[in-house]
């Protein structure tokens, strides 16, 4: 058993068991003897299903949505947004069993047709960042291909996951079709990795982990999806709208208290705008309201543990550079105010590593050429923004920067009916959008003699 904490008052909000390899194995095979039966269920009833658990999730929303502020400290605001983003997801994949389109190629003496098979019991391993819409960027579209799947959420944030599971069968999805395992990465994680039934890995967390788990499903030739970390770009060029992106600069890094692996955690600015772009930073950052994230007026919460606390503060050591900083509560609760760190040099930890904490640090840039190599100075590739009002240059940019998700003039978040993912080190393969049924079916070809007998 395990005690979940509140991240915002320190407060215990439930215990949950740790899952032992002996029920991890039990819970596989009950998801494998399920796949024999919903592969076979027919399109439109896997359909009717998946929009039934949807709704159903819908009817819950605010009820998951106050679990995740008590078991990880989203802003209330967020947290029905995840909600929401958990609802669209199963609406959205619930349009793809009847559209599983496979090919009729041209062929002499036959016909040759493709099939886009499920793989079997997929194992997802979910991160505590964003326990709702993780988890169903990797179940909604594996159920809907007609896998069925085994999910593991973060040891710190299960509780929604649990929930999710539990309205599952509510909706009439079949038993042992979705399995929520709470327990150890490295006792369900490394399960789902080695055991020959589960078929594919999805993984959202570290790169480090990230890096083990691909290592380890090469035994098997075990295909994964791995969205990993980030060190994003916010690029603002001389001729931006250097208001927009100053006021808005903060949201694209401190939303979730920067626990977000699309955080834009280095800012970019041309140097003739840098003192401008500055001056206008520090109200837009001591703006940031960061309180009790049960409120609604709450822009920004608290870290998700003790340990997470610590980890960022060691990026902001007494000696510093910090140009200005925002507030936050004192008192119980694993808080950090939004900090700026400048000037820092490129080769900086705080400019090279992903903090994942409310810290940002801001560089200048000569010209264009000299903003994307900075951009591109970096392991990661998960995300970015461009903010110029010239047309051209934001197509240059955006082609030039190494990044699966970038957004121009804006911090776009993830879009559920758009792909995402990252280049280099922040992943492989792209979860959501029209592609993502690719990632949890193989194709199959069968060629039909028609030559007479
Ligand atoms: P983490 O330690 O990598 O954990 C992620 C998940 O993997 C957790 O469920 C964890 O279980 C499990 N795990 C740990 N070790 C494992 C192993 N050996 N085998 C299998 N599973 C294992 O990451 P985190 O600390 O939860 O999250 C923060 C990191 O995730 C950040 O670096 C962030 O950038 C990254 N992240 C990336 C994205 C993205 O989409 N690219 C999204 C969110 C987070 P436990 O709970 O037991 O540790
Ligand atoms: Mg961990």
């Amino acid at each position: 058993m395990t005690d979940l904490i509140n991240p915002a008052t320190e407060e215990v909000v439930g215990t949950v068991p740790l899952s032992t390899v002996e029920e991890t194995d039990a819970a596989i095979a009950r998801a494998r003897s399920a796949y024999r039966s919903w592969r076979e269920v027919s399109p439109g009833d896997r359909a009717r299903l998946l929009r039934r658990f949807g709704d159903v999730v819908d009817a819950h929303l605010e009820e998951l949505a106050q679990l995740e502020v008590r078991n990880s400290g989203h802003t209330i605001g967020n947290a029905r947004g995840e909600a929401g983003n958990v609802r669209d997801v199963l609406h959205y994949f619930a349009g793809a069993p009847e559209r599983l389109f496979g090919r009729q190629i041209p062929v002499a003496d036959g016909l040759d047709v493709t099939f886009r098979e499920p793989l079997g019991v997929v194992g997802v391993i979910v991160p505590w960042n964003f326990p709702m819409p993780i988890a169903a960027w990797g179940f909604a579209p594996a159920l809907a291909a007609g896998n069925t799947v085994v999910l593991k959420p973060a040891e710190l944030t299960p509780l929604t996951a649990l929930r999710l599971g539990e309205l599952a069968l509510e909706a009439g999805l079949p038993e042992g079709v979705f399995t929520v395992l709470p327990g150890q990465g490295s006792v369900v994680g490394e399960r789902f990795v080695t055991h020959p039934d589960v078929a594919k890995v999805v993984f959202t967390g570290s790169t480090a982990v990230g890096k083990r788990i691909m290592a380890g499903a090469a035994a098997q030739v075990k295909p994964v999806t791995l969205e990993l970390g980030g060190k994003s770009a916010n690029i603002v060029f001389a001729d931006a709208d250097v208001e927009a992106a100053a006021a808005t600069a903060p949201y694209g890094v401190f939303e979730n208290a920067g626990q977000d692996c699309c955080a834009r955690s280095r800012i970019l600015v041309q140097s003739g705008v840098y003192d401008r772009f500055m001056e206008l930073l520090e109200p837009a950052v001591l703006g940031v309201r960061v309180e009790d994230p049960a409120l609604d007026t709450a822009e920004m919460g608290p870290l998700i543990s003790r340990a997470q606390l610590d980890t960022v503060a060691s990026y902001v050591p007494a000696d510093a550079p910090v140009a200005f900083r925002g507030n936050a509560p004192d008192g119980p609760g694993f808080w950090f105010p939004p900090t700026v760190l400048a000037p820092v040099s490129p080769g900086d930890r705080a400019a090279v590593e992903e903090i994942f904490g409310p810290v940002v640090v801001v560089l200048p840039f000569t010209d264009e050429a000299d903003a994307v190599r900075i951009a591109n100075d970096s392991a990661y590739g998960l995300s970015g923004s461009i903010w110029t009002r010239d047309l051209g240059r934001a197509l240059r940019v955006s082609r030039g920067v190494e990044a699966g998700n970038l957004s121009v003039n804006s911090h776009s978040s993830v879009r559920y009916w758009t792909p995402f993912g990252g280049f280099k080190q922040s992943g492989l393969g792209r979860e959501l959008g029209p592609d993502a049924l690719d990632a949890f079916t193989e194709v199959k070809n069968v060629f039909l003699s028609t030559k007479g007998q």
